[in-house]
């Protein structure tokens, strides 16, 4: 594959800054930011934000500066292009769409530009056009069906065929990279595309707070924030759990799903955690998200995994060897922003240290960026962890007692040795009071049953599982 100009410069770009800035503020300033187009010398970024776009101004304006002077030669220009800016607009409320350009003096020429409006409302006229936030690459053609996440998936396709019917709200929970903002944004397209004239809007909760805030402090504002918000026909309101120990913003989010409820108008919200595991918030709020349909992504299984690196191999036109697929897919288990993070560095690397695509490459990146090489962890590790999460003694989880609760810990003990070490069945099986390797196997089945159907079992494992990987 032969990347984009663009994507070449930038990405060289890229590695000059990195060598020079912490690694969090490289994360958190230069993987958000894609390279657009290049044209004679002028390279154009998109930034999520005028306050994004100034901040690096002001913090690596001299090393950007000399990147791209770099690769491009002393005349190389840089234009930005914003694309939402939550920030410093505060709330999608009545804007023009003009483009502004600023000029400051900095190093190297500089042009900014808004190419896509923010929402606004033309003053006298009723229709009202609003960007809603929606990014083409969420549709529902790029989200992978699984498992994991059909339930989820078909509620929201049914949605988008029948916004306001019975999956009112939709409440998606699950945990991070599991695709909450991507089904939530999938939802969305598919009903402007199936219906142009609905009103969508996308919005973290973040940024309805900020904009409530915002709104908050001013004479009439907040009549106008309510006012706007009340006459969207499809509000998704991504991570709801963020609404935590704000009163304020939840009462005038209560009050907004109110109305467009019993207008018949659709609400979607996702959220990190389940409604009943969602402290901090409301009761009446609580209640409401319960009167829909709440569905779980949960982690994707093996073959789904596969399924949706093969679908990022079709998407970009690469080729990639399977058995390179098969092992990222093997190794990344429980979130697919980073099975994507890592098939991006693959291609990235391998492109530009013209290195063919190997099942080294792979292990190499595994190894570096997601830093998911297991911890080495015991048989004896995993028995002292389940006992001090259960509080139980090691002899008890030993014992040949038939009792429920230690049955499933020491089921839970086997299950976690089988996978999180080298050991063989009838060595595990020895080691958790000579067990044979028959009653290891059945154990870790029970376990896989269990999780499927209970979810508090399943996650006591997870729980468990996360404790033994942090150390
Ligand atoms: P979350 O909001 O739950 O943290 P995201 O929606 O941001 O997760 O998903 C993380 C990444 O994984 C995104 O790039 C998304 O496109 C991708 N992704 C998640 N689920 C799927 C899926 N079922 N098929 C394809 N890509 C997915
Ligand atoms: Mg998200």
């Amino acid at each position: 594959m032969v990347p984009s100009p663009h994507k070449i410069v930038w990405n060289n770009c890229l590695n000059i800054i990195k060598d020079n800035i912490q690694p969090s503020s490289f994360s958190t300033w230069f993987e958000p930011i894609v390279p657009l187009k290049l044209k004679s010398n002028v390279l154009t970024i998109e930034v999520p934000s005028h306050f994004f776009r100034e901040y690096i101004e002001e913090h690596f304006i001299d090393l950007l500066g000399h990147s791209i002077r770099k690769e491009l030669g002393s005349t190389a220009k840089l234009e930005y292009c914003v694309k939402v800016d939550s920030h410093s607009k505060g709330m999608p409320l009545p804007q023009q769409g003009q483009a502004q350009f600023q000029n400051k003096t900095i190093p190297f020429s500089r042009i900014n530009r808004d190419e896509v409006a923010s929402p606004y409302v033309i003053p006298g006229i009723r229709q009202l056009k609003i960007d809603p936030q929606l990014n083409a690459a969420y549709s529902f053609d790029n989200f992978v069906e699984g498992p994991c996440n059909r339930l989820a998936r078909t509620a929201g396709l049914s949605i988008a065929e029948k916004p306001g019917g019975p999956f009112n709200p939709l409440f998606v929970y699950g945990g991070s990279g599991l695709g909450k903002t991507h089904l939530g944004q999938a939802i969305g397209i598919e009903i402007k595309k199936l219906m142009p004239e609905k009103i969508v809007l996308y919005v973290s909760a973040n940024l309805f707070q900020i904009q409530f805030m915002d709104a908050a402090n001013v004479k009439n504002k907040l009549t106008d924030f309510m006012h706007f918000y009340q006459m969207i026909d499809v509000l998704i309101i991504d991570d709801v759990q963020d609404f935590a120990g704000k009163p304020g913003t939840q009462n005038a989010y209560f009050n907004i799903f109110n109305h467009l409820h019993q207008s018949g108008k659709q609400l979607i919200l996702t959220s990190d955690k389940a409604p009943v595991d969602l402290k901090d918030l409301d009761d009446r709020l609580l209640s409401r998200f319960k009167w829909g349909l709440s569905a779980e992504l949960q982690s994707p299984d093996y073959a789904t995994r596969l399924a949706i690196l093969e679908k990022k191999c079709y998407n970009e036109g690469v080729e990639v060897p399977r058995e390179v697929l098969e092992f990222i897919a093997s190794q990344l288990t429980t979130n697919i922003r980073e099975i994507e993070g890592t098939f991006w560095s693959l291609l990235a690397q391998s492109t530009f240290n013209k290195q063919p695509v190997t099942l080294k490459l792979a292990q190499g990146i595994i190894d570096s960026l997601v830093n998911t090489t297991p911890r080495e962890v015991s048989v004896q590790d995993i028995q002292k962890t389940v006992c001090s999460y259960f509080g139980i003694t090691q002899d008890v989880l030993l014992s040949k007692t038939r009792k429920r609760e230690i049955c499933q810990a020491r089921q839970i003990a086997m299950y976690l040795s089988r996978n999180m070490t080298k050991n063989s069945l009838s060595s595990i099986g020895s080691m958790i009071g000579g067990k044979d390797h028959a009653t290891v196997l059945h154990s870790c089945n029970t376990v896989c049953n269990l999780m499927d159907t209970d979810r508090m079992f399943r996650q006591y494992v997870t729980d468990i599982e996360k404790r033994l990987k942090n150390g």
